[in-house]
């Protein structure tokens, strides 16, 4: 596996591969790897002959306080688990080649944006498709993997490339877990053993909305949405910034259950660790 830092670089060697014939697949991350990291990976592999893994702790998708300058790092770890995926190539710019003092433009995709995670965390969505949109004319992937664990994102995302004709399809991969049901998420790190008790609250109020839905085919979204909010509430570690069912595809509010329906749910665990997770609700 090559490591490389340079956008130019990094450009050079994509050229290359198109060149050849070879077709690229970009999986973007901010490190800190685990096993939701390597599913990306791995699938990127499956889909494409050379994987690019971008490695960029994006400053402009983080508000002000927010854990930009504490965010897990692990360098020579995450180079390890990249090889053993079978990376190619982990592409890990810096800062100042990424947003030069020049810089000036930004990718916003409206209305998606506006609620949910894009509510609670004000021009995050902006950051994320400023970002993506360089990694993409950077590394000039074929395809690109992206977590549904960050569902909202996968939906941003592929509204931008449809709506600015990136020649590029998004494959959105499955929410990996821990045995406990934990989505498995870099920010994990930060919970203290009785916090990650508390952490376990996000994947049982989804299974127990699940239930609900099961039992009940015709519960109103208000009733689910309550039942998950009381159940989350009843660890004292927990607030809930959202919990939404919407459609998957408009993030719209359901008025009922369908096939379509996602649970979405963010929480902060004493106030300092925030964690989302998300699942449909009927079905598997
Ligand atoms: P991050 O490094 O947290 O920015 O995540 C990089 C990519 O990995 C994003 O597309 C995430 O949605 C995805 N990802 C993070 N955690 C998981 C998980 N538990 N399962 C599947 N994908 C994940």
């Amino acid at each position: 596996m090559k490591v490389i830092t340079s956008p130019v670089e990094i450009q050079t060697v994509a050229q290359d591969f198109r060149a050849k014939q070879l077709t690229i697949g970009l999986v973007p991350t901010m490190g800190f790897f685990h096993n939701g990291h390597v599913a990306l990976m791995k699938e990127a592999g499956r889909r494409a002959d050379k994987v690019i893994v971008s490695l960029f702790v994006n400053p402009l998708q983080f508000g002000p306080s927010e854990d930009f300058d504490t965010y897990p790092h692990a360098f020579e770890k995450d180079c390890q688990i990249a090889e053993d995926a079978g990376v190619d190539i982990l592409y890990t710019p810096n800062k100042k080649d990424m947003y030069s003092e020049e810089f000036a433009t930004t990718i916003q995709v409206k209305g998606l944006t506006s609620g949910l995670c894009g509510g609670d965390r004000p021009g995050h969505f902006d950051g994320v498709t400023t970002v993506v949109g360089k990694l993409f004319n950077q590394t000039l992937p074929h395809i690109a993997v992206f977590g549904e664990k960050d569902f909202q994102q996968l939906a941003v995302i592929r509204q931008f490339v449809r709506d600015l004709d990136f020649p590029i399809s998004i494959i959105g991969y499955p929410i990996v877990r821990e045995a406990n049901g934990l989505a498995m998420s870099s920010r994990n790190s930060y919970l203290k053993k009785d916090e990650m008790d508390a952490a376990l609250c996000l994947s049982t109020a989804i299974r127990y909305a699940k239930n609900l839905v099961r039992k009940q085919q015709n519960i109103a979204v208000s009733d689910i949405e309550k039942k998950v909010a009381d159940t989350l509430l009843k660890h004292s570690e927990c607030t809930i910034d959202y919990i939404q069912i919407v459609h998957q595809n408009t993030l719209q509010n359901c008025t009922q259950i369908s096939s379509d329906s996602i649970l979405l749910i963010a929480v902060k665990i004493n106030n300092r660790i925030r964690l989302i997770d998300n699942s449909k609700l009927t079905g598997g």
